[in-house]
């Protein structure tokens, strides 16, 4: 007879596997770029969440993505109230994330998980690359609240800062205003300059330098809205008379209760129902007027926002990352002990080869993704040019590159668990469709891909990050890879002499070569800093 621990070892998964001491590439990262104090204190922090992130919140995952929340929109007495309702399991995740771990606060708080200033940006992206080996839904949200509180910081007045921050950045729900934004309208998400909402002076009061109130209302609708129940909703907003395209955007924040507890104007008109993100609401709302704070300058809307976009760009990255960390574990779980043909599958050659294969896109993908977060870290700390000017590039490569290997890697592990791998019990099918989105929001493939050559064309970044891969491959002394690090600085070499030639094609053909041209920049970074 079958027994259950017969059953257990056909058919293994990674419950009780730490996914951080499981993973010592990840380790590794965090000794490169922190010091060995902050190391040291990483340690601690990230064991936990390894632990909780494989047993606790992957069971709340799995409830939380199978009973989405759901649109309330009356109450008995017919009055409109638009609450939405999650289910007990998404709530405990927030409050993982949002208290236990401080995610969305850490790196604007001091003393947030005990540590003695702030807490660098490499450790807050492990922990979400850990946290979202179990769940996605919820790391949108935190993403968003992180980057709200992010924009606020770097444009708003300092009034404006003591009012909002505080509970953008507070470490419990019951104090926490969590962050959204709506921009994506029906006619245009990537092509934001079509943005139609309406901005309107408020009419009738007299509060005009009084920037801590609502000086204006909004008109329109917005057609993707995650977290529309945030408390706290970045959007654009053209005031009428304002110039077309990005602009004559403004950037403002809208409540979504009022200072006298009543809710401000606008209404969820119903909540997507989506391929992947399952326990994450994300709605279609219109705007009736709704009061909104002017945030920094009119004039510059769009670029504040563009804050706020490269962050979340970057837990872009990461929320795919995850999602090929997790299937290459349960890949290389189940094929362990699995036994097919008289021995272990990942025994026999062609596994052998998938899972090394994998292995490489995963490690390599986490190179890029903690490089990007390391001088991220340098620039929020020491603001250099040059880190700037490497970031402005890294953030794309990292949105562009990893979410498409996320889509290969998360079918491919998916197979190497044949038929359970198909099944919804199993992690694989929500990894596959959680990693999905990764590719669409927060910039679609070729407007990413624009926006490094809009980066090339008018910062020159290409020249900061090929001179950034030279210096580290020329650095290399190791007999066996010296051979390999002179054919990358070949290599490098072809491709920015073809980033050099687009300025002499004319602008329809000076794309064509794009997509193919940043998948390189992208796997040359990885392999150097593999090499190292
Ligand atoms: C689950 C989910 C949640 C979301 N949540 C939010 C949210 O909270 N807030 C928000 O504002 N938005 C949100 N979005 C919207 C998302 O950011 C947009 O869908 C995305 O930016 C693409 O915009 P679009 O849908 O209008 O597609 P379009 O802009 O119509 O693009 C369609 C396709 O055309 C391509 N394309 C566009 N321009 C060019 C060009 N010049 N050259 C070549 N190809 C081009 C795009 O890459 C894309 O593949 C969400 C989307 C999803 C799926």
């Amino acid at each position: 007879m079958t027994t259950i621990a017969d059953l257990s070892r056909q058919m293994p998964d990674t419950s009780g596997i730490n996914f951080y001491t499981a993973d010592p590439d990840l380790s590794y990262h965090m000794r490169q770029s922190l010091s060995t104090e902050d190391f040291e204190r990483a340690q601690g922090i990230l064991s936990r969440m390894g632990e909780v992130a494989s047993q606790r919140m992957d069971e709340l995952a799995q409830v939380a993505n199978r009973q989405g929340p759901v649109l309330i929109q009356y109450d008995k007495r017919g009055q409109r109230i638009d609450r939405v309702v999650f289910h007990p399991a998404y709530h405990e995740l927030e409050r993982i994330a949002y208290e236990d771990f401080a995610i969305a606060a850490c790196t604007h708080r001091e003393g947030a998980l005990g540590w003695p200033g702030k807490v660098p940006q490499q450790v807050k992206f492990a922990l979400g690359y850990l946290g979202m080996q179990a769940e996605a839904g919820v790391f949108c949200p935190v993403s968003m609240t992180d980057a709200l509180a992010r924009v606020l910081e770097r444009h708003a007045s300092e009034p404006f800062r003591r009012r909002f921050l505080p509970a953008l950045t507070a470490m419990k729900m019951d104090e926490l205003k969590q962050g959204a934004m709506f921009l994506t309208e029906k006619q245009g998400g990537s092509d934001v300059g079509l943005t139609a909402t309406i901005a309107r002076p408020r009419p009738g009061e007299n509060f005009a330098d009084d920037t801590l109130q609502p000086q204006w209302e909004l008109w329109g609708d917005k057609w993707f809205c995650s977290n529309v129940s945030a408390d706290l909703i970045l959007t654009l907003a053209r005031p009428e008379g304002a110039p077309a395209g990005t602009r004559g955007l403004g950037l403002f924040l809208v409540p979504r209760t009022l200072d006298d507890g009543t809710r401000n104007a606008y209404t969820i008109n119903r909540l997507k129902d989506k391929l992947g993100t399952r326990s994450l609401a994300t709605g279609e709302v219109t705007l009736h007027g709704a009061q909104a704070y002017l945030v920094g300058n009119l004039e510059r809307g769009f670029v504040q926002m563009t804050e706020m976009i490269n962050l979340t760009r970057i837990w872009a990255a990461f929320g795919s990352l995850a999602a090929m960390r997790r299937s290459f574990l349960e890949a290389l779980t189940y094929t362990r002990e699995r036994v097919a043909f008289g021995r272990p599958l990942a025994e026999h050659p062609l596994m052998r080869r998938q899972l090394v294969d994998l292995l490489i896109e995963v490690e390599g993908c986490a190179a890029l993704a903690f490089e990007t977060v390391a001088v991220l870290e340098r620039v929020d700390r020491h603001g250099v040019e040059e880190d700037r000017r490497l970031l402005r590039i890294l953030t794309p490569l990292s949105k562009y590159y990893i979410p498409k290997r996320g889509e290969y890697v998360t079918i491919e592990a998916l197979e190497m668990l044949g038929g359970n791998g198909y099944i919804e019990e199993w992690a694989n099918p929500r990894l596959l469709r959680d990693a999905i989105v990764n590719v669409v929001w927060e910039g679609s493939s070729n407007v990413i891909v624009l926006d490094v050559a809009r980066a090339m064309a008018r910062e020159g970044v290409d020249a900061a990050l090929f001179a950034m891969l030279k210096n580290r491959l020329q650095a290399l002394q190791n007999a066996v890879v010296v051979p390999v690090a002179q054919e990358v600085l070949t290599q490098i070499h072809h491709v920015s002499e073809r980033v050099r030639s687009l300025p002499t094609l004319n602008e329809e053909s000076a794309q064509l070569p794009l997509r193919g041209l940043v998948e390189r920049m992208a796997q040359l970074t990885i392999i150097t800093l593999l090499l190292e």
